[in-house]
């Protein structure tokens, strides 16, 4: 069943969202060679709780972090380990969901280390693009499709591929509720939206090939021909005035 959120947990959700968004900002300001993905996560964990808000993601499952930073050809899902260190040329996606006031914040980025490649830049832009599309598409009387479909067409017009095997999600007192959000669809089909949806809208895209795998550690999911990947995602709800954006605390980001 969907949960919908009033207004009054929506403006909670906006805390929750302001500080899963300066956790990812904090990051970002640390991505650089030499810094291993433990150290990120600790920077986020402490963050997050500083602020009063518990990591969503830490014992979700039995996950190991308060983030998921994911180096390349890995996808979603990285464990932040010690031995994982961040090289010039890699692209890292940070996941960050923070807890508060009994509500879930859920953003994702995906950040050039040093110099990268062109086709990397434009990797990680077009996710970020795709995500914008499906989020016009979050209008009362309009489909989960309508955002999909809006994803997928950005992505495959770029010549890059949509994982199918992992999506977006409903979110709100729980990480994730219904509805499912997959990044693919058929405009007009599915769900119909309206006032008090609370959606984490995740586009995971792929250079090569869609298919990906999970890895021994039951965790890390990659690419099948170890290309790149990217990940962009935010928390958003659509009230009575459009829809807001709770992670985005940094517009040009
Ligand atoms: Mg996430
Ligand atoms: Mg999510």
């Amino acid at each position: 069943m969907i949960q919908l959120k009033n207004s009054a947990q929506i403006s909670t959700m906006m805390e929750a969202g302001r500080i899963t968004g300066e956790a990812l900002l904090l990051a970002r300001e640390h991505v650089r060679e030499g810094i291993t993905t433990k150290e990120l996560d600790t920077l986020i964990r402490n963050y997050i709780e500083k602020c009063g808000a518990k990591p969503s993601f830490l014992g979700y499952g039995g996950f190991p972090g308060s983030a998921c930073i994911s180096i390349n050809e890995e996808v979603i899902h990285g464990i932040p380990s010690k031995n994982r260190v961040l090289r010039e040329g890699d692209i890292v996606k940070i996941d960050v969901g923070a807890f508060y006031k009994g509500f879930h914040g859920d953003s994702a980025r995906t950040l050039p280390v040093g110099k990268v490649s062109e086709e990397a830049l434009r990797l990680i832009e077009v996710t970020r693009q795709s995500f914008f599309d499906g989020v016009a598409n979050m209008k009362v009387g309009n489909r989960i499709g309508d955002i999909g479909s809006a994803i997928q067409h950005r992505v495959e017009e770029n010549g890059f591929s949509v994982v199918k095997r992992y999506i977006g999600h409903g979110i709100g007192h729980d990480l994730h509720e219904s509805p499912d959000v997959p990044n693919f669809g058929t405009a007009g089909r599915g769900t119909r939206l309206c006032v008090g949806m609370a959606l984490a809208i995740e586009p995971m895209v792929n250079i090569g090939t869609e298919e990906v795998y999970e890895m021994p550690d039951k965790w890390t999911v990659k690419t099948r021909d170890h290309s790149l990947s990217a990940h962009y995602e935010n928390t958003c709800a659509l009230t009575s005035d459009g829809v807001v954006i709770t992670t985005l605390v940094d517009k040009s980001w």
